[in-house]
């Protein structure tokens, strides 16, 4: 039925009506461990739920039609999803990653370099000289993260995936700031899509979750495989409530998008304000190459407040809209402060290197009414002074 359904069709109505004993609308949640032979020899297609559950796969089969790949591998956490893609690279391969990655992102791959899995290159992907002396050193895995975290840098990933292919690499896009409603990495030239679906794919706060989705069908069998010899897969529960998130994402996403839109412009105008960063601004150096490659500017942003850590600690104890919480992609309006939280492990030489001040707080903006929203950065503006 699916092939050339359009994507908000595919969120919405993959698996819906599938169930042929009871004929239930909405796919059945199956908690059972293990399942029933036959006979002999013989299973019905599923044997033991870490290897493979009916609702897992669903979720799997969903969000690999959403992103156009062959195949996906659901995961317990994005963090598990980040694992196992670097389960690609072997001892010797060289890594490439954004230097300025999600910070457990950052922690996973300094800790694996460590222990000799893999040498790793934390690049400035954004500047064509860095990328082009990195190529140089024939990697076997390019991690990319677009928009970047915090500072909602883009990357091409065109540029970087044609290169990639010259030079035999794999490219993995992390894609959880956008989502398959707002960016396809594969259709740009990735191999490999990473999510946390934690994040805008269940989109209410209450499921830790992850996954990989495959360009082609070796990797997916592979990533399949490993994910079933290491046991990182996610539960049949997450992957059902994660799988209801699904259904509205798009819709989800694009309200979002709106009210980040005028929050942006909102701080651009404050004075308390030094800058903002969000690719939706035409002043924002990634305006252009957003254009190109996402179909919206997302619901994530950042600014720096002028009076640094003092503002900020007034800041976040005045929003009452707004919580003081890590994470991002709920329903629900968040504030972080990267410096002590989503980028704490990463030190300080190495957050002034990715140009993370002490004065930047992330947004992650919500469905609640914009008034209210931009009521509430005006209080707390004025109480950051
Ligand atoms: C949250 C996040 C992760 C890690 O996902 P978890 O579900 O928290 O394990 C990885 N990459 C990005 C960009 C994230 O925002």
């Amino acid at each position: 039925m699916a092939g050339k359904q359009d994507p908000r069709t595919i969120a919405v109505a993959n698996g819906i009506a599938s169930d042929e004993v009871f004929g239930t609308v909405t796919p059945p949640i199956y908690l059972s461990s293990t399942f029933a032979f036959s006979g002999f020899e013989r299973h019905r297609g599923y044997e033991y739920s870490r290897t493979a559950n009916p609702g897992r796969d669903l979720l799997a089969d969903t969000l690999a039609k959403l992103e156009g790949g062959a195949g996906a591998v659901v995961t317990a956490s994005g963090m598990a999803a980040v694992d196992l893609v670097l389960s690609l690279a072997n001892r010797g391969d060289l890594v490439v990653a954004p230097h300025d990655c999600y910070g457990g992102t950052y922690r996973l791959l300094a800790a694996r370099r460590d222990r000799g899995h893999f040498d790793l290159a934390f690049v400035d992907q954004s500047d064509a000289n860095a990328i082009a002396a990195v190529f140089a050193r024939k990697p076997a895995l390019v991690l990319i993260e677009t928009p970047s975290n915090p500072l909602m840098r883009v990357v091409d990933i065109r540029a970087i995936a044609a290169q990639a292919k010259k030079a035999a690499a794999r490219v993995a896009v992390d894609n959880t700031f956008l989502s398959p409603a707002l960016q396809r990495p594969i259709a740009l030239g990735a191999d490999l899509v990473i999510h946390s679906t934690t994040k805008y794919i269940n989109g209410h706060s209450d499921v830790v979750g992850g996954a990989v989705v495959c360009a082609n069908e070796a990797d997916a069998a592979a990533l399949s495989h490993w994910a079933n010899v290491t046991g990182s897969i996610g539960s049949p529960f997450d992957a059902y409530l994660t799988l209801r998130g699904v259904r509205t994402l798009f819709p989800r996403i694009e309200r979002q998008q709106e009210n980040a839109a005028a929050v942006a412009a909102f701080l651009a105008g404050r004075d308390e304000v030094a800058a903002v960063h969000y690719p939706g601004l035409a002043s924002h150096p990634s305006h252009a190459i957003a254009k190109t490659q996402q179909a919206g500017f997302g619901a994530m942003l950042s600014f720096d407040l002028a009076g640094g850590t003092d503002a900020v600690r007034r800041f976040v104890e005045a929003v009452r809209v707004f919580t003081l919480a890590e994470s991002l992609g709920g329903v629900e309006s968040l504030v972080a402060h990267p410096a002590t939280m989503t980028h704490a492990g990463m030190g300080a030489e190495a957050r002034a290197a990715a140009g993370i001040g002490d004065g930047l707080l992330r947004l992650s903006v919500g469905l609640e009414a914009e008034a209210d929203l931009i009521a509430d950065l005006e209080t707390a503006l004025k109480a950051a002074g």
